[in-house]
C-alpha cells in the first residue's frame, strides 16, 4: 500500500515542521495528538510505531469513553509511555469509566462537570478547558464569555491541574475566520498563563493553528485516512 498510515503520518509530521518553520517556532513546540475515534487498535499502534521512529511523543485523543476503555489497555501494553486524553464530550454518567482509562480530560466545559470530576478524585487530574471560540452555537465547549469563571474555578480546585485550553475552532471555509478564532483562544490563554497548552488545529487547519500558537494539533483523517462509517 503506497498510502499507508506510516507514510501519511510522516507527511503530517513534515507539514507540522514546515508550519513551525513558517511561524518561527521550534518543531518540538508542537505535539501531534492522534485523533483515533473509530480506529482499530492495530491502526492506532501502526501510527504510534511511526511516532516512535520519528522520536516524537506518543499522544492519543479518544472521543468516546467506550472506545477508550476497549483499546487503552492493549495500547498501553505495547506503548507504556503513551498518554491518552479524552477529547470528546464527557457525559457525567461516564466520568468514573473515563477516569479509569484516560490520563487527562481535555473537554472540561462546565462547572457542573468540573465539580463532578473533582469530587471523584484523590490525586490531581490534568485537564483542559474546552472553549467554543466560534461565536455561533456549537454543541461542544464552554462559550467564550463563560470561559474565564470556569478557568478560575479549575485553578481553584486542588484535584484538577489545568494544563491548557482546547478548541475545535470554527468550521468555516474562510481561512481568516478560522485563524481569528484560534487567535481568540491564544489571547485567553495568555491572559491566564502563557505557558499553558493550546490544543487546536485538525487535519484541515493545522498550519493556521500552529501560526496562532497551538502546542498540540489533533489529527485523525490525514493520518488514518477517511473516517470509517
Ligand atoms: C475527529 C476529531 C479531530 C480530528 O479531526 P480530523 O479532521 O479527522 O483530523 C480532532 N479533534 C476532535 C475533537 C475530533 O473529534
Amino acid at each position: 500500500m503506497s498510502d499507508s498510515i506510516r507514510s501519511r503520518l510522516d507527511r503530517v509530521l513534515a507539514r507540522i515542521d514546515t508550519a513551525c518553520a513558517s511561524a518561527g517556532r521550534r518543531p518540538d513546540d508542537v505535539r501531534l495528538m492522534l485523533a483515533v475515534k473509530h480506529r482499530s487498535v492495530e491502526d492506532i499502534c501502526l501510527a504510534l510505531e511511526g511516532l516512535v521512529a520519528a522520536r516524537r511523543p506518543l499522544l492519543i485523543g479518544q472521543n468516546h469513553v467506550q472506545q477508550a476503555r476497549a483499546s487503552s489497555e492493549a495500547v498501553r501494553e505495547r506503548y507504556p509511555e503513551v498518554e491518552i486524553h479524552l477529547i470528546g464530550h464527557l457525559q457525567t454518567n461516564k466520568i468514573t469509566q473515563a477516569l479509569a482509562c484516560v490520563d487527562a480530560i481535555d473537554t472540561l466545559d462546565s462547572q457542573r462537570v468540573c465539580d463532578k470530576i473533582a469530587s471523584r478524585l484523590n490525586t490531581p487530574l490534568p485537564v483542559m478547558v474546552e472553549v467554543n471560540v466560534s461565536e455561533e452555537d456549537s454543541k461542544t465547549g464552554c462559550p467564550l464569555d463563560e470561559a474565564r469563571p470556569l478557568i478560575e474555578r479549575v485553578l481553584a480546585e486542588p484535584h484538577l491541574s489545568l494544563r491548557g485550553l482546547m478548541t475545535v475552532g470554527v468550521l468555516s471555509e474562510n481561512a481568516t475566520a478560522r485563524r481569528a478564532a484560534f487567535a481568540r483562544l491564544a489571547r485567553l490563554k495568555d491572559e491566564f498563563d502563557p505557558s499553558l497548552e493550546l490544543s487546536m488545529g485538525m487535519s484541515g487547519d493545522l498550519a493556521e493553528a500552529i501560526a496562532e500558537g497551538a502546542s498540540i494539533v489533533r489529527i485523525g483523517t490525514d493520518v488514518f485516512g477517511p473516517r470509517p462509517q
